[in-house]
C-alpha cells in the first residue's frame, strides 16, 4: 500500500520541489500542506496541483489545532515541515513572529506527530545560520551553535526541540543542516534570485538600448555554500529513509562570494563587468558595453541598507558524511546553479 508524506511549505522553493521529487521518485500519497491566506499563491505548484497522487490541504504552523488535526485525519508516515518565515534579513523586524513560527512551529509538529502517530518519520528544516560566527571552516556536525540572527536563534532551537522529542520519546525524528540553496523557485527578496532578477531586467535594457538603475547590494563579501535545492531533496529524503535517525550536513562542499555570484550571473547574460572602488563606494561596471553616459555603465552597487545588524561572513560546510554514509551526490554545480537561475529569469523577462 502507498505511503503518506504530509508535507508543509509547498508555496515555496523547498517544500514545491520536495513534491515533485517525491511524485516522480516514489508511488507514495502526498499531503501538500498550504495556508488558509486571502491569496494563496500556488505558483510553485502548477507541476503537481492536478496530480492524483497529491491533495492540497490547509494549515498554519502557527496554530496547534490545524497540525494536530492534519497528522490525526492523514496518519503520515513522513513529516516534511518546510514552512517557515525563511529570510534572514527579516528576523530583526519581526523576531517574535519569526521565533513564534520556525521554533514554536517545529514544536507544534513535533507534538501533534507525538501523540497522534508517533511512528512517522518527522523532518525538520535546519540552517547554516546555525554556525553563525564560525570558528573554523569547513564547517561539519560537531561545529557549535553561534546563531547571529533571531533567524538562526529559531533554527538551533529546533534543532535541540528535535533532540529532546527524538530522545524523550523515540521518534524517528531528524533535523537536517542545510546550506543555502537555491533556483528557479527561489524567491524574489533572497540575494541569489535578487541578483538573477536584475540582471535579467538590465539585459533588457541594455539590449533595447535603454537607461538602467544600478542592482542594489548589501555585503558582497559575505562567502556562502550554495547549492541547488533540487539537488536537496534527495538528501532529505536519503534522511528520512535510513535505518537510525541521523543528522546530516547537506552542503556543496565549496564557498563563493556574493561578488563572484554577481559576476558570473552577469556573464552568463552575456554581459562582462568588473569590481572597482573600495567599501561602500564599491561599483560594478560594465566592460564592453558603450551605454554613452557614466550612469548607465553602473551594473551594480553598494547599498548600506541592505547591510545586516549583524552578518555571517563565511558558510563552507562539510557534507562529506551523507555523500559516504548515504551516498548523497548532488548534480548541479555552483556554475549550473548560476546559470540555470539566470536563463530562467532572461526567460520571464522576455
Ligand atoms: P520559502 O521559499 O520561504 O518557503 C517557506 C514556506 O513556508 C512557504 O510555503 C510559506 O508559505 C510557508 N509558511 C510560512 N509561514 C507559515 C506558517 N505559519 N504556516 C504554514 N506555512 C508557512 O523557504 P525555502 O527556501 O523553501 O526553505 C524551506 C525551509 O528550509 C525553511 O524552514 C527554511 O528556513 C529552511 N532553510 C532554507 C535554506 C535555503 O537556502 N533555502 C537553507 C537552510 C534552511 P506562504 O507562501 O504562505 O508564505
Amino acid at each position: 500500500m502507498s505511503k503518506k508524506v504530509l508535507v508543509t511549505g509547498i508555496t515555496g522553493q523547498d517544500g514545491s520541489n520536495m513534491v515533485d521529487y517525491l511524485l516522480e521518485n516514489t508511488d507514495h500519497l502526498v499531503y501538500g500542506m498550504a495556508r488558509r491566506s486571502s491569496n494563496v499563491n500556488l505558483s510553485n505548484c502548477d507541476t503537481f496541483i492536478d496530480n492524483d497522487r497529491f491533495q492540497l490541504v490547509y494549515g498554519d504552523i502557527t496554530d496547534s489545532s490545524s497540525i494536530n488535526n492534519l497528522v490525526q485525519e492523514i496518519q503520515p508516515d513522513y513529516f516534511i515541515n518546510f514552512a517557515a518565515n525563511s529570510f534572514v534579513g527579516c528576523s530583526w523586524e519581526m523576531p517574535e513572529h519569526v521565533m513564534d513560527t520556525n521554533a514554536l512551529g517545529t514544536l507544534r509538529c513535533l507534538e501533534a506527530v507525538r501523540r497522534f502517530q508517533p511512528k512517522c518519520r518527522f523532518y525538520s528544516a535546519g540552517s547554516s545560520e546555525e554556525m553563525g560566527d564560525v570558528d573554523y571552516s569547513p564547517q561539519d556536525k560537531a561545529h557549535p551553535p553561534k546563531p547571529r540572527s533571531p533567524y538562526g536563534v529559531s533554527k538551533v532551537a529546533s534543532r535541540f526541540l528535535v533532540k529532546v522529542y527524538r530522545e524523550s520519546y523515540d521518534l524517528f525524528a531528524v533535523h537536517g543542516i542545510l546550506f543555502n540553496h537555491e533556483g528557479l523557485r527561489r524567491g524574489e527578496e533572497f540575494v541569489t534570485r535578487k541578483i538573477s532578477k536584475n540582471v535579467a531586467r538590465i539585459k533588457k535594457a541594455i539590449s533595447k538600448n535603454e537607461k538602467f538603475e544600478p542592482l542594489q547590494l548589501g555585503n558582497v563579501n559575505s562567502l556562502r555554500d550554495w547549492s541547488d535545492s533540487e539537488d536537496f531533496m534527495s538528501g532529505v529524503w536519503l534522511m528520512l529513509n535510513q535505518e537510525e535517525p541521523n543528522e546530516y550536513i547537506l552542503s556543496s562542499n565549496e564557498t563563493h562570494s556574493i561578488r563572484e555570484f554577481v559576476d558570473l550571473a552577469f556573464k552568463c547574460a552575456g554581459i562582462n563587468g568588473k569590481w572597482v572602488g573600495e567599501g561602500m563606494d564599491e561599483i560594478f561596471l560594465t566592460q564592453e558595453i558603450d551605454m554613452g553616459g557614466a550612469e548607465t555603465r553602473v551594473l551594480a552597487q553598494i547599498n548600506k541598507a541592505f547591510y545586516r545588524p549583524a552578518d555571517v561572513n563565511l558558510l563552507y560546510g562539510d557534507s562529506t558524511p551523507i555523500r559516504e554514509e548515504l551516498n548523497w551526490k548532488p548534480a548541479i554545480s555552483f556554475e549550473n546553479l548560476v546559470e540555470r537561475m539566470v536563463k530562467n529569469d532572461l526567460k520571464q523577462n522576455e
